[in-house]
């Protein structure tokens, strides 16, 4: 296989695959003209198209080569490399809103130089080299973003969609101040673990509707490390048991029956407690506070909503300043508009109280039929019990921020693999999951929130339901202990938990 015909299909937008060292080219139509193809909206659009090509087995191959090579290579093609780019970009600058387009000098002179190279061992290392050269180039997205020249992070692709990788906040506070060791995700050899600044993000996820939204938590709370050490969670968490909820028990089956809950038991004098306790937390001004799942029905997370409105307004009229970024008040089953389906559903609320985003649990709990049961129970001896919601709504919203990516879930949505393939995929490097389970601290939790500390290096944070033993947890990156206690409510700051 000639140089020129590979490099022609690495820039080609229809090739599927290619294997650089064999020389094996696999083009969605067996007659394409690698070269006709090269057309790209964007800098960042080819640079999509190198990694999706390139990552993977090439990558694989290339990592192998450097085991063999003579170091001295290696800083022949960088140099090279650089020296070509930086000349060609002290020419023709991209201003800052032209990362949306590609100059076609740029891809001449990246092909040019790709076809320089006389064997496939020397391309394979050359296109690599010129991936982290452009990846470099792009940390000046980050300063756009810092400076506010734009306010998007996430760029799609024809290949997928390109994220910037913002800064992880607290990730860094434990591993550069804390001097904490990071766990190692022993499936090293991927682009990911290559590249600073972007990474190539799947097309598609079978199962969700990946939104990312950024969200701008204001300059006065741009976190520097030893903010950090002050980021505060608050949390109010609970030991429902079966006995405080009223039931809907409804026929399905032979073999199942399904169920949801109406309200809570002593509702008025619940929702006056859980109202004083909110307020409480706020006194201690923190930066998220976290309810469980199944905790709070709709209109008494509307009423926190209200609670939240008349603390910033308070504040903000004392000139006080407010840590608050965001509320994650509890869920609970409710009917939706037209009374034809149940979801399990929680409004995230921000610091001013407004309404920033529903989220909707995506998966079913489900009760083992046991002949032990009792009490309300009863019903499930012969019968697992299904809670009856709709899972039609399979958005997973991506909050882009200055903390890093954030995610919020539900309770079992944590532990379903799609889900977690998302989060992974989506460099998201915080999850708030409100839960109702008896271990959130071990078993398939752990395991997750394990997984996802190798990977991502992510924080989890759990407000828990339905244990009297383990209520709050923080997971840290790098750390084999996560953070529990039992307090009902509390708030805790980072730098509390090592
Ligand atoms: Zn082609």
């Amino acid at each position: 296989m000639d140089i020129n015909k590979l490099v022609d299909s690495l820039f080609c937008n229809q090739c599927v695959s290619i294997d650089i060292l064999k020389g094996n080219i696999q083009c969605e139509y067996s007659y394409c003209e690698c070269k006709a193809n090269s057309n790209f909206a964007s800098l960042l659009d080819m640079f999509a198209n190198l990694c999706y090509l390139v990552d993977g087995s090439n990558f694989k191959d290339f990592n192998s080569e450097l085991n063999f090579i003579d170091p001295r290579e290696i800083r022949r093609h960088t140099m090279e490399i650089n020296q070509t780019w930086n000349n060609h970009i002290s020419e023709k600058t991209y201003s800052s809103n032209e990362y949306k387009y590609i100059s076609s000098q740029s891809l001449y002179i990246i092909k040019e130089d790709l076809k320089t190279q006389k064997n496939n061992n020397s391309l394979l290392l050359r296109v690599v080299f010129w991936i982290r050269t452009l990846d470099n180039y792009f940390s000046i997205l980050l300063d756009y973003i810092d400076n506010e020249i734009i306010n998007e992070s996430h760029f799609p692709t024809k290949r997928g969609v390109l994220l910037l990788r913002l800064k992880s906040k607290v990730a860094d506070y434990v591993f550069n101040i804390r001097k904490e060791v990071p766990h190692t995700d022993p499936n090293r050899l991927k682009l990911r673990y290559f590249l600073n600044n972007l990474h190539l993000s799947k097309k598609v996820s079978a199962d969700n509707y990946i939104k990312h939204r950024y969200l701008d938590f204001g300059t006065s709370k741009s976190f520097k490390n030893n903010d950090i050490e002050d980021l505060k969670i608050g949390f109010l968490s609970g030991d429902f048991t079966v006995d405080d909820y009223d039931w809907c028990i409804e026929e399905s089956s032979n073999t199942s029956k399904l169920f949801y809950f109406n309200g809570i038991n002593n509702k008025n004098e619940y929702c006056e407690i859980i109202t004083k306790k909110v307020k409480e937390l706020l006194e201690s001004n923190p930066h998220f506070i976290i309810l469980p799942e199944l905790f709070t029905p709709v209109d008494l997370q509307e009423k926190i909503q209200q609670e939240i409105d008349d603390y910033y307004f308070r504040k903000t009229m004392k000139d006080e300043p407010v840590n608050l970024l965001m509320v994650f008040p509890g869920s609970f089953h409710s009917w939706d508009h037209n009374n034809t389906y149940i979801f399990n559903v929680s409004r995230v609320i921000n610091s001013s109280g407004e309404l920033v985003e529903m989220i909707y649990k995506q998966n079913q709990f489900i009760i083992k039929k046991d002949e032990n049961h009792t009490g309300i129970l009863e019903s499930f001896k012969k019968h697992d019990g299904y809670e009856k919601i709709s899972f039609t709504n399979k958005d997973i919203t991506i909050f882009d921020t200055s903390l890093g990516r954030i995610a919020i879930l539900i309770c079992i949505d944590f532990i379903i693999d799609e889900i977690a393939e998302v989060l992974e995929d989506r460099l998201v490097d915080i999850i708030f999951v409100m839960a109702m389970t008896p271990k959130p601290d071990s078993g398939k939790f752990k395991r997750r929130f394990q997984e996802l500390s190798e990977k991502n290096k992510a924080v989890v944070i759990i407000g828990n339901n339905g244990s009297k033993a383990v209520k709050n947890v923080i997971n840290l990156p790098g750390i084999n202990k996560p953070y529990t206690t039992n307090s009902f409510s509390e708030v805790k700051s980072i730098s509390e938990i090592f």
